[in-house]
């Protein structure tokens, strides 16, 4: 039987593993104690962070309408960690996070910025927040803006992370807000390009999202019936594609797919160079399709803006509690938190297993 095994737990599609070993909120390892009674806790703030992911909006909701349930004034602050450095923030009402649900990217803005890794600019940002009276913030973001929250944290502001990103590269939970629509957006566009390959008796190479790791791949490759998939973290030689390929059209298929990773080595544009002196070889009339952004852009289904809403309502709860220096996510279906160091010190990998298991099934 193929199974997710390791510390984590079998993740919502069971097909994840977590190389990390912790005791969750433990008390030792747990997640640090707000400097101040949590009843004291006036102002807090929301920020979105890094690529944009369906969800979002549903996770900003939940921070804004729980924390004036607390009795809080809640801020928007704009464009990530961008926005902390400009001091663009403005408090948000309850009215103005409505009719957000459904949509996709963030009406808060996100930013790539760099300049966050300088411990100057962070002192500069902290000022601003303490200028602006805000005792605790909430980070909605992947890898980089935890990392990020988890510097803040190091000065000792309260800070607790909510996980989302679409490349589910994410540590400490078994699945990231936005993933689900990311995933089903691929495998729409693969269903697609099937079609069209089998009248032609074409092969399309499709290239999915997901930076360095496999993991959208790999479920968008599985779930298509792809005949080959590239992800980064295991090593392909471009010729046993080829094989893959040859064989595929020795068997009668009409159509193959091979679904690669953008941080595959190589990705569709490399593979499609390999074979360019010799696509007579391999069969099927070779075609390659880049699926990009058209990725992050979807409308949230009932997944992500279920896992926003419940996050983000864990997290409002931890600050609530005088919880803070941690991540809130997915692990064995429930909603729990783990100390923003421990997530620093794990990396998250795919299952194996399941890679072997596309091949097996591709006969
Ligand atoms: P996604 O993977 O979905 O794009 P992400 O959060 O991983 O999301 P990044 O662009 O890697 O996206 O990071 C977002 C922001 O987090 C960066 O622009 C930067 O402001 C901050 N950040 C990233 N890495 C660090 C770091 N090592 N130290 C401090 N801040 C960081």
């Amino acid at each position: 039987m193929i199974e997710a095994s390791g510390a984590g737990a079998k993740g919502h599609f069971g097909v994840y593993r977590n190389t990390f070993s912790f005791a969750r909120e433990g008390p030792r390892a747990g997640p640090r104690r707000c400097r101040m009674p949590p009843a004291f806790m006036k102002r807090i703030a929301v920020l979105t962070s890094g690529g944009d992911a369906p969800g979002m909006n549903a996770a900003i909701r939940t921070v804004v309408r729980m924390g004036i349930s607390e009795g809080w004034e809640v801020y928007g602050i704009r464009n990530g960690y961008a926005g902390l450095l400009e001091e663009r923030l403005d408090p948000l009402g309850a009215r103005d996070v409505g009719g957000i649900l459904h949509r996709g990217g963030t009406v808060l803005g996100s930013a790539r910025f760099p300049m966050w890794k300088d411990p100057d600019i962070r002192k500069q940002a902290l000022a601003n927040l303490l200028d602006h009276k805000i005792e605790g913030l909430i980070v909605i973001g992947g890898n980089g803006s935890q990392t990020g929250a988890w510097a803040l944290a190091q000065m000792d502001f309260p800070v607790v992370g909510v996980a989302s990103t679409i490349d589910n590269d994410l540590s400490c939970t078994e699945i990231t807000i936005g993933v689900d629509t990311a995933l089903n957006i691929a495998l729409e566009s693969i269903d697609r390009l099937r079609t069209t390959a089998s009248s032609h008796k074409r092969a399309f190479v499709v290239e999915v999202m997901g930076r360095n790791c496999g993991y959208l791949a790999l479920m968008a490759g599985l779930a298509g019936g792809a005949e080959a998939i590239l992800v980064p973290e295991a090593k392909i030689n471009p010729d046993d594609i080829g094989a893959d390929l040859q064989g595929a059209w020795a068997r009668g298929k009409q159509h193959a797919l091979v679904v690669v990773a953008e941080g595959a080595t190589p990705n569709a544009a490399g593979l499609l160079k390999h074979f360019e002196g010799s696509r007579g070889q391999l069969g099927f009339d070779l075609r390659a399709t880049i699926l990009g952004h058209v990725q992050r852009g979807g409308v949230p289904g009932a997944f992500d803006r279920l896992l926003a809403t419940r996050l983000s309502a864990g997290a409002v709860e931890r600050l609530r509690n005088g919880q803070y220096g941690c991540l809130v996510g997915l692990v064995g279906g429930e909603v729990q938190s783990t100390p923003l160091d421990v997530l620093m010190q794990t990396t998250k990998t795919i299952d194996f297993n399941l890679l072997k298991l596309a091949r097996v099934l591709a006969v």
